[in-house]
């Protein structure tokens, strides 16, 4: 019920009360008056009666003096008395016909007709003694009957003022009790009054207003701290309290709303901030596996709950490897055909598993899982695959994180362009087009990293020139000329392996650097070059070029010298062996100088 209800109708029982108990005053007060009517009729009753007993005592008094003394003045009183005595017989007349019980009446008449009585004794006395019967008259006012009818008006009178005296006191009573009672339900009905006013002011200020209040001002104080754990219990009275109860519900679940809201923007920003991170890192990335573990560094910070991998394709474009894997991911295999994958197949993202039972991948195990696919293509170039598969059943993240994997797979794809792209650049701009071997540049690159770090490892160097090579120029052609030059290029190559790098120095001239070959290694292995250039037969075009001679020049350091040195002592070497003939090796510490 609303506060304003109980208040209305508190005061309007407040009203009726309050009427109620100034009406019980009033009746209160009727029975004062009552009480107070009763008393005078009590006090008129008894002076009546005293008065017309001492009235009829006077007058025979009087007359008894009359009779005894003879004066006038006796005489006189008397009947002035008897005047007086006929008036308070009138009011007692017209009292005895409005107020007077019976009884009363009856007593009342009784003492008039004996106050008669009395008078025509002494009347009948006066007269006997104006006749001159003076002994007579004493007789008569002095005799036992004249005694008798006095005491007899007393006697009357005494009963008349008893009779007056109990009916009146019983008025006077009945008067009190009616007042005490109508003054004890007035003072009840103020009690009830000042109860109800005190119990609705109590009710409304204490259980309605003042305990609710302090409830909701300690739950807007933690909801404007932020905490919304606090608990708004549902209050049904339709009240302002209530009221003001739904409002704080409602600014509660709005609070809670918006922080959850927040929390989402702020995973949001976060997932943001780390893919940018992880896009400024792959721009950085000197290498596939630099990438890769960017990538497995980073996707599961960004997706707690995806685990997933990076698979590369291989250089003939037909297999897939795995080059690094976060969270465990272990329903695809490690390396598989470009063809197992439909998201491959089809260039586009491809879900498998899941609530649309789409066709799964054949490199999954086929377990019930939920994955996804999503190529990584650069320009057009399939590259590689951003596999990701569900973990603990959070398929719904999955889909949800969508855009964002796509994002992450797009950019991803594009850093391994640019990665292949910059490899591919830096290959070109290390090697010589023409035989595929490294160029001067990276030789002097090269020296110079082993002059900086490696600089106390033991490094041959061999310097290698084609014999009379403008001879092929001259008698074949330069494309002759270019594949001699090609051929001993691949003789170097294959030779030297992997245990050195071969560089064209320049022209017809090779240089080779042997990392932890000592000289006389190094000149071994310039023997075996030697004898394995000057073993092919070459022709070019149909005709028959000959076989191709080469002179060198071996070097090492640090024994023998500095990095620094190498290539001008190995060269020195070599121009000995061309001084000395040709088709030779010349070891720099043996006379190269
Ligand atoms: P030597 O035995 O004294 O080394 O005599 P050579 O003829 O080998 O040496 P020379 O320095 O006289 O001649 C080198 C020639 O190699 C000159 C140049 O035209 C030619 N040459 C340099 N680079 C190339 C190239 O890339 N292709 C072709 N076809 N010829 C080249
Ligand atoms: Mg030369
Ligand atoms: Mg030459």
């Amino acid at each position: 019920m609303r506060i304003s209800t109980i208040t209305n109708w508190a005061y309007a029982i407040t009203v009726v009360l309050t009427a109620l108990s100034g009406a019980a005053f009033i009746m209160s007060s009727r029975s004062a008056v009552q009480e107070r009517l009763a008393v005078e009729e009590h006090l008129t009753f008894d002076t009546l009666a005293e008065e017309l007993a001492l009235g009829a005592e006077v007058r025979s008094d009087e007359a008894r003096l009359y009779v005894m003394h003879g004066e006038e003045r006796h005489l006189q009183a008397f009947r002035a008395e008897e005047e007086g005595e006929r008036r308070h017989e009138a009011a007692a007349a017209k009292l005895a016909s409005q107020d007077l019980s019976p009884t009363e009446a009856g007593a009342l008449q009784e003492i008039d007709t004996e106050a008669e009585e009395l008078d025509k004794i002494e009347i009948t006395a006066i007269e006997a003694f104006q006749r001159g019967d003076r002994s007579g008259a004493q007789g008569m006012l002095f005799g036992p009957e004249h005694e008798r009818l006095q005491a007899a008006l007393l006697d009357t009178v005494t009963h008349f003022r008893d009779l007056t005296a109990t009916r009146t006191g019983m008025q006077l009573q009945a008067a009190q009790a009616r007042s005490d009672w109508w003054g004890l339900v007035a003072k009840i009905m103020l009690a009830i009054t000042g109860l109800l006013f005190l119990g609705v002011l109590y009710f409304i200020l204490r259980r309605r207003v003042a305990v609710p209040l302090v409830r909701m001002t300690g739950i807007v104080g933690r909801l404007a701290k932020q905490d919304y754990t606090v608990d708004v219990p549902a209050d049904p009275r339709r009240d302002e309290i209530g009221e003001m109860n739904q409002a704080i519900q409602i600014f509660r679940a709005n609070g809670i709303e918006r922080e959850r809201l927040d929390a989402e923007r702020r995973a949001d920003q976060r997932t943001k901030d780390l893919i940018l991170q992880m896009m400024h890192r792959l721009q950085a990335c000197a290498n596939g596996a630099e990438l890769a573990d960017v990538v497995a560094r980073f996707a599961p910070q960004i997706f707690p709950d995806i685990a997933g991998g990076l698979y590369v394709l291989d250089g003939s474009q037909v297999s897939l490897t795995r080059a690094s894997a976060w969270l465990d991911p272990h329903h695809s295999e490690v390396t598989f055909p470009a063809s197992a994958c439909w998201g491959l197949r089809r260039g586009r993202p491809h879900a498998s598993g899941g609530d649309d039972a789409d066709v799964s991948c054949l490199h999954l195990d086929g377990a019930e899982v939920t994955a996804l696919c999503v190529p990584l293509t650069a320009q057009g170039d399939t590259i590689g695959l951003l596999y990701l598969e569900e973990r603990g059943g959070k398929a719904l993240r999955l889909e949800s994180s969508r855009l964002y994997l796509e994002l992450i797979a797009e950019n991803v794809g594009l850093a391994i362009a640019n990665l292949q792209l910059r490899e591919k650049l830096t290959a070109l701009a290390a090697r010589d087009p023409l035989t595929g071997l490294f160029n001067r540049r990276f030789l002097d690159e090269t020296l110079e990293r082993y002059s900086r770090d490696l600089a106390d490892q033991p490094l041959a160097c061999l310097m290698i020139d084609i014999d009379h090579f403008k001879r092929f120029n001259d008698e074949f052609g330069h494309d002759a000329g270019d594949m001699v030059m090609r051929y001993v290029g691949r003789v170097l190559r294959d030779v030297v392996g992997q245990s050195g790098h071969a560089f064209r120095f320049g022209g017809e001239e090779f240089t080779i650097l042997l990392p932890g070959l000592s000289e006389a290694e190094g000149f071994q292995l310039a023997e075996e070059l030697r004898e394995k250039v000057s073993s092919g037969v070459l022709s070019h075009s149909g005709r028959i070029i000959g076989s191709v001679s080469i002179s060198l020049g071996v070097a090492a350091s640090p024994m023998e010298g500095s990095v620094e040195t190498l290539v001008a002592r190995a060269d020195a070497a070599l121009l000995k062996a061309k001084s000395q003939g040709r088709n030779q090796t010349v070891a720099a510490s043996r006379g190269g100088r």
